[in-house]
C-alpha cells in the first residue's frame, strides 16, 4: 500500500501486485481440499494479459502484440474414477455437477460453460474406454470483465488441467484452439484468439508477436523492470455496454473495406506509402467505413513498427518512439474506429499529461482497461494523476496494476 502526493490527489492510490504465485497455488489447493473433502492431484495456472498493441485487428488477419500479467486464475484439480464433471469457484457461487459423456452447446449455463467447454472441445482426444470425470476448483486473480482476459486465464488454466489429468498429449497451439472453441462454440461468447494465445503462450520478460492469419507466434523482448520502466494498468471499471452489437458492427464494417477495396482481408494492404494509402482508401465510398479501414491497416502497420524497434534495442533506447505509437494507436481507436468511452479517454490524457511515454485502451474497448507506459518511479504519480481526473469527472474510482511480463500457463504443484 502506497501512498499519492497530496499534490496529485487527495486520495490514495494503491498499486496491486499480483499474490506471490506459490502461495496462491498453495491456497487453490487448500480450497479444493475444502470444497471436495480430499486432496487435489495438482494445481494448474494461466495468467490474464494486456495486449500491448495490435487492437481489433485480430479478426482481420493482423498482427498483434500482446503479454501475460502477473495475475493468474488458478485450477485445482483430481480425476475421479467416475464421469462427472464438477466445479466450483472461489469467485462465483455457481456450481456444476454434470455427467461429461453428455456435454455439449447450451447445456452449461454461467462461468461453468468455459470450463466444461474446454472438457468438450478436447473430447475428440479422449479415448473411448476413458472416464472423464474430474473434480475442478477454480481461484482466478485477474479481475472479471476488466478487459484483462479473465476468461481466457479461466479457459487456459482448465485446459493445463485436462490436458495432465486425462494424460492426451496435446500440444501447447491445441489447447489455446480448445480454449477458443469453448469460448465461442459452447459458452456462446465472440473472442478472436488473441487472449488464449496470450495466456498459453507468453513467457516470463517477453511479450508476444502473434500473426492472426496463421496463430504463428514468436517471443519478442519486453523486459521493462530491468530497464526502470513499468507498465501501469488501469481498470477504469466503466460499465460495458452494447459491446457485442458493436464488437460485430467494426467486425462486419471491417469486412466491407476489404471487400472494397478488392483484398482477403485488410492485412492484404500495405501502409508503409502513406500517401498511397490515402489514394487507396479515397476508392471506399462511406466515410464511416473508410476510417474503420484505416485503423485496421494502419494499426497492423504500428505493430510492424514496435517489433522492428524492439528488434533494434532494448525498450528504454527507443522509449519516446514506442510510446508516441501507443499513443497513436489509442488516438485511432478513439477517432477512427470509435471504440472508446470516456473514462478511457480520461484515463490516457491524464496518464500523459502526468508524464507516461504512452497511454492507450488495451482490449475491445467500450469500458475495459488502460496502459501507461511509465518510468517504474513515477508510477504511483500517474495514478494519482488519473485517479484525480476520475474524481473530477464523476466517475467511478479506477483500480491500478503494475504488470510484469509473466509466463504463460503451466503446472504449479
Ligand atoms: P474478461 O475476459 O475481460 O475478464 P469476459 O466477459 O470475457 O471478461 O469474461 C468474464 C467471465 O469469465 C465472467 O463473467 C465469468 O463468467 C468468467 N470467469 C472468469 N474468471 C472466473 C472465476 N475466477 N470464477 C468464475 N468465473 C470466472
Ligand atoms: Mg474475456
Amino acid at each position: 500500500m502506497t501512498s499519492a502526493p497530496s499534490s496529485a490527489s487527495q486520495a490514495a492510490v494503491e498499486l496491486s501486485a499480483a499474490p506471490d504465485r506459490s502461495e496462491a497455488a498453495e491456497r487453490a489447493a487448500q480450497l479444493f481440499e475444502e470444497s471436495f473433502g480430499y486432496q487435489p492431484d495438482g494445481v494448474w495456472s494461466a495468467p490474464g494479459r494486456v495486449n500491448i498493441i495490435g487492437e481489433h485487428v485480430d479478426y482481420q488477419d493482423g498482427l498483434c502484440l500482446p503479454m501475460a500479467i502477473s495475475h493468474r486464475c488458478f485450477a485445482a484439480a483430481a480425476r475421479t474414477p467416475t464421469n462427472r464433471l464438477r466445479l466450483r469457484s472461489a469467485q462465483d457461487e455457481t456450481v456444476l455437477d454434470i455427467d461429461a459423456r453428455t456435454l455439449a452447446p447450451e447445456t452449461v449455463t454461467g462461468w461453468p460453460a468455459y470450463v466444461a467447454g474446454v472438457l468438450w472441445a478436447l473430447g475428440s482426444r479422449i479415448s473411448g474406454a476413458s472416464t472423464r470425470g474430474m473434480d475442478i476448483l477454480i481461484d482466478g486473480q485477474v479481475p472479471l470483465g476488466a478487459g484483462l482476459s479473465s476468461s481466457a486465464a479461466l479457459e487456459c488454466s482448465a485446459a493445463e488441467a485436462i490436458e495432465d489429468l486425462l494424460s492426451l498429449g496435446t500440444e501447447p497451439l491445441e489447447r489455446v484452439r480448445a480454449a477458443i472453441t469453448a469460448e465461442t462454440d459452447f459458452a456462446g461468447a465472440s473472442t478472436g484468439g488473441l487472449d488464449q494465445s496470450a495466456s498459453v503462450l507468453s513467457r516470463e520478460g517477453h511479450a508476444l508477436f502473434l500473426d492472426c492469419r496463421d496463430f504463428s507466434t514468436r517471443p519478442v523482448p519486453w523486459d521493462l523492470a530491468s530497464q526502470g520502466l513499468a507498465l501501469l494498468i488501469t481498470d477504469t471499471r466503466a460499465e460495458h455496454s452494447h459491446v457485442d452489437g458493436e464488437y460485430t458492427a467494426r467486425r462486419a464494417d471491417s469486412e466491407r473495406a476489404a471487400q472494397e477495396l478488392g483484398v482477403a482481408t485488410l492485412r492484404d494492404v500495405d501502409a508503409a506509402d502513406v500517401a498511397a494509402l490515402e489514394s487507396l482508401l479515397a476508392q471506399i465510398p462511406d466515410e464511416v467505413v473508410r476510417r474503420r479501414a484505416h485503423h485496421v491497416i494502419t494499426e497492423i502497420q504500428r505493430v510492424r513498427d514496435v517489433d522492428a524497434l524492439l528488434a533494434a534495442g532494448a525498450v528504454r533506447e527507443h522509449v519516446a518512439e514506442l510510446g508516441a505509437l501507443l499513443n497513436a494507436s489509442h488516438d485511432s481507436l478513439r477517432d477512427d474506429y470509435e471504440v472508446t468511452v470516456p473514462q478511457l479517454d480520461v484515463a490516457v490524457e491524464a496518464a500523459r499529461a502526468a508524464g507516461a511515454h504512452g497511454a492507450r485502451m488495451t482490449g475491445g474497448g467500450f469500458g475495459g482497461s488502460t496502459i501507461a507506459l511509465v518510468e517504474a518511479e513515477q508510477a504511483e504519480q500517474v495514478a494519482a494523476a488519473i485517479a484525480a481526473a476520475f474524481a473530477e469527472h464523476g466517475f467511478d474510482s479506477p483500480v491500478f496494476f503494475l504488470a510484469l511480463p509473466s509466463e504463460g500457463a503451466g503446472q504449479d504443484r
